[in-house]
């Protein structure tokens, strides 16, 4: 685990190995929009990307950036300032190869957590860029629950710089979907919109249509870590008419923040019996520590 480096910014940290293979691989389908994005939520300064330096400039003098986290004026657009950076925890080695939990120290190539010994999940590997301390989740909440989608640049390069290794052997990118009436009332999803990033970022192919929320299901905050499995427990499917896309494929399955993993978990189950040959999963923020539980 590694405090963040004052270094990486949202146009800064490390794009991987797969840099050179820069494009959107992401499926024309229209159905994207309704399971993706839905509406466009409006962000100003997301309209102020598209007008140029020179407008971008007089953009700023009417809407000054802030700290994605604090929301004190920064210098820059989609950074944090100095004090959150500092306070940022990023995940680095040495941590669990199964689970990504960050050890306090290093146990050896390969080594696994007790968790990841106890109870073996479904999927193959989980990363993820941070923990889920106070910054990251200011971040996550203005992501998620304001409406600050520009949030998705800097979030989507430091989980392509945790999961680098991950994006290396994917075939495909999955996001965790949302069901439609809560997509309806969100407007988008975080999840997809992280995911559509990270292929853009590392040239891995995006589907947000193969894997579907079949059951609405009640938020897992509050619940213990068995009341979240059977929240989630049958919520997810792969339609059988998008099996082709995922039958023999790596999948790496994309959500925002990992608390109990019950939810990427249930997501892994459908994937693999919708025919994913493996699923690693890749999220912004986890949760560590004593409030962690299993996984
Ligand atoms: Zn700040």
């Amino acid at each position: 685990m590694v405090k963040a480096d004052m270094s990486i910014d949202a146009a800064g940290a490390d794009d991987g190995d797969r840099s050179s293979r820069y494009r959107c691989s992401m499926m024309p389908d229209p159905a994207f929009a309704d399971t993706a994005i839905a509406p466009e939520p409006g962000r100003l300064r997301r309209a102020g990307s598209a007008i140029g330096s020179a407008g971008r400039a007089l953009f700023d003098l009417v809407l000054p950036p802030v700290c994605m986290a604090c929301r004190q004026p920064v210098a820059v657009a989609d950074a944090l300032c100095a004090d959150c950076w500092s306070r940022l925890t990023l995940i680095d080695k040495p941590y669990c190869a199964r689970l990504g939990i960050p050890f306090s120290y290093d146990l050896g190539e390969g080594a696994l957590s007790a968790e990841a010994i106890a109870d073996p999940p479904p999927f193959e590997r989980a990363r993820a860029a941070a923990v889920f301390d106070d910054v990251a989740r200011d971040i996550v909440h203005g992501f998620k629950y304001r409406d600050h989608t520009e949030h998705v640049r800097l979030m989507a390069r430091l989980m392509a710089r945790a999961g680098r290794e991950l994006l290396m052997e994917a075939d495909v990118i999955v996001p965790v979907p949302l069901h439609r009436w809560r997509l309806w009332r969100r407007r988008f999803n975080q999840a997809a919109l992280l995911g559509a990033e990270i292929s853009r970022l590392a040239g891995v192919a995006f589907d947000p249509l193969i894997l579907h929320r079949i059951r609405a299901t009640q938020h897992q905050v509050g619940l213990t870590g068995s009341e979240r499995d059977r929240n989630v427990r049958g919520a997810f499917r792969v339609p059988a008419e998008r099996r082709p896309a995922v039958a023999g494929k790596r999948v790496l399955l994309i959500d925002d923040v990992l608390t109990s993993g019950a939810t990427v978990k249930a997501s892994t189950r459908a994937l693999l019996r919708g025919g994913a040959q493996s699923v690693d999963v890749l999220v912004f923020a986890r949760v560590v520590g004593k409030e962690t539980g299993i996984i």
